[in-house]
């Protein structure tokens, strides 16, 4: 069996009445997140900040042993191994290049490995091994915006020592967006990068540890389009009608295609590109269980290094 070196997912989810992402709250009304297409169609969209941060909980989530995180991952620290740098003494941290800390971060650190990091100093940066685009409404997205009403005994009534047959009560409305509707999904991930220090190019960490941080990443993959967490779950738990789509699997050192679910002949595009550059897969998933299984059934594969020869 070949050795997975990129995996594309690109796929078109069905919510209902969520509210997962939005632009802010102004007084008592929050705004739902709005896109410009090219063709310049407004659309709605989830930000890949807000999907690559559910990848990471869910990868958080998933790992047994906390201790096979940094210190500032095992309390989901957003800055990182950063955090444990800034706590260093001068002296302690004067021992480390950029290439040293990014080798302590790679072996330490699941998450620092996979997700990447920026460390002040020694100033440098390890790129993601994980990349999620904004999932974007393929118009017709249907929004509504629905009021929400918290009702208090007013405080005239209170003063008046008054039960609650008192009418005279204080109100707060606010103004909470739902969206329904069909999103395009794209997100790539790069096995052959897992465990690979940045600056030297060698990899810090065992092939086994790298394949146990590969099948926890695809594991993440699954439990975040299970249930899709974000803004307003608490009231506005994202119903999941369906997720069809592909998984684009690399078996060679040639970029994984990205191409978006945006347009409704993707896949047929894909498998134009396949007929003419022979080296990656296609699986095709028309439900959440397909993805389900798709996903268990490239975690049993190997992952490629570099050095690897087909
Ligand atoms: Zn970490």
């Amino acid at each position: 069996m070949s050795k997975v070196y990129e995996i594309s997912i690109l796929g078109r989810a069905v919510w209902d009445l969520h509210s997962l992402n939005n632009e802010g709250t102004v007084g008592n009304v929050t705004e739902p997140r709005t896109v410009v297409l090219a063709d310049g169609t407004k659309t709605d969209g989830i930000s890949g900040e807000m999907l690559k941060h559910i990848h990471v909980a869910k990868m958080w989530e998933l790992e047994k042993n906390k201790k096979n995180l940094c210190e500032a991952c095992q309390v989901l620290e957003p800055t990182r191994i950063d955090r444990v740098f800034q706590k260093m003494k001068k002296d302690e941290r004067k021992e480390y290049t950029f290439e040293k800390a990014a080798s302590k971060a790679i072996s330490e650190c699941a998450i620092c490995d996979l997700h990447g990091f920026l460390v002040q100093t020694p100033t440098g940066a390890r790129p993601s091994t994980i990349e999620f685009g904004w999932a974007l409404g393929i118009p017709k997205i249907y929004r509504d915006i629905h009021v929400h009403a918290r009702h208090a005994l007013g405080e005239k009534a209170r003063e008046k020592g008054a039960g609650k047959e008192a009418v005279e009560t204080t109100q707060m409305l606010y103004h909470r967006p739902t969206r329904s509707g069909m999103y395009a999904i794209v997100s790539l991930f790069q096995p052959w990068r897992i465990g690979l220090n940045n600056v030297n190019f060698e990899y810090n960490i065992e092939p086994k540890e790298r394949k146990r941080r590969y099948e926890l990443a695809l594991k993440a993959y699954q439990a975040m389009f299970l249930r899709m967490d974000g803004a307003m779950t608490t009231t506005r738990l994202p119903h999941l009608e369906d997720f069809e789509g592909v998984i684009v699997v690399s078996n060679n050192n040639f970029p994984a295609p990205v191409v978006s679910p945006l347009n409704n002949g993707y896949k047929e595009k894909l498998k134009g590109i396949q007929s003419q550059i022979d080296t990656f897969e296609i699986l095709e998933f028309n439900s959440i269980s397909d993805f389900v299984n798709r996903i268990n059934e490239i975690s049993g594969r190997d992952i490629y290094s570099i050095g690897d020869s087909k």
